[in-house]
């Protein structure tokens, strides 16, 4: 069984050398933005961490909504899961985020191996599975279009771990 845990996306630099080509540290010679500073994959180092007392809870009460909900699943590329979300629109707001931020898809992150599956990681830890809610800026437009702008999309990130027992009794 699948047991969620909470991750808090970040935007950083690419810090992890990966042994092949194709790996996150030469993605840029592929594709200009991914060159810079604020870029996936990070890892977040536990003992680097600061406390932000300013922080503000997300608000994601929006989804909970069930009338007029449409999502439809794809195979994308026969290596990842993504749900697209369209009706009645769902935003989340809080977390100190600039603006409320509109509910576009959600997609998943896993390997063939539950040590190497996750996106990012924590102290260099991967997780099996990596879960990804993507939004983009209300008043901006598309996805497209809110993703070439600076704080154009926010993306709430979940890493999944495998237990053993899982008990719903409280
Ligand atoms: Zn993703």
């Amino acid at each position: 069984m699948l047991v969620a845990i909470s991750l808090l996306m970040i935007l950083g630099a690419c810090q992890r050398a990966e042994a092949n080509a194709t790996g996150p540290i030469n993605w840029y010679q592929k594709h200009q933005n991914c060159g810079g500073k604020m870029q996936s994959p990070i890892d977040i180092s536990t003992k680097n961490v600061v406390h932000d007392p300013f922080l503000e809870l997300f608000n994601l009460t929006e989804y909970e909504k069930t009338s007029g909900v449409i999502m439809h699943l794809a195979n994308v590329g026969g290596h990842t899961a993504r749900v697209l979300y369209s009706g009645t629109a769902v935003y989340i707001r809080g977390g100190s985020l600039p603006d409320k931020y509109q509910l576009d898809q959600f997609h998943f992150h896993w390997a063939k191996e539950d040590l190497t599956g996750s996106e990012h990681s924590v102290d260099w830890k991967h997780y099996p599975l990596e879960m990804h809610i993507v939004h983009h800026q209300a008043g901006m437009g598309t996805l497209q279009s809110a993703a070439a702008r600076p704080h154009g999309l926010a993306v709430i990130a979940f890493f999944f771990k495998v237990c053993r027992r899982y008990s719903l009794s409280t």
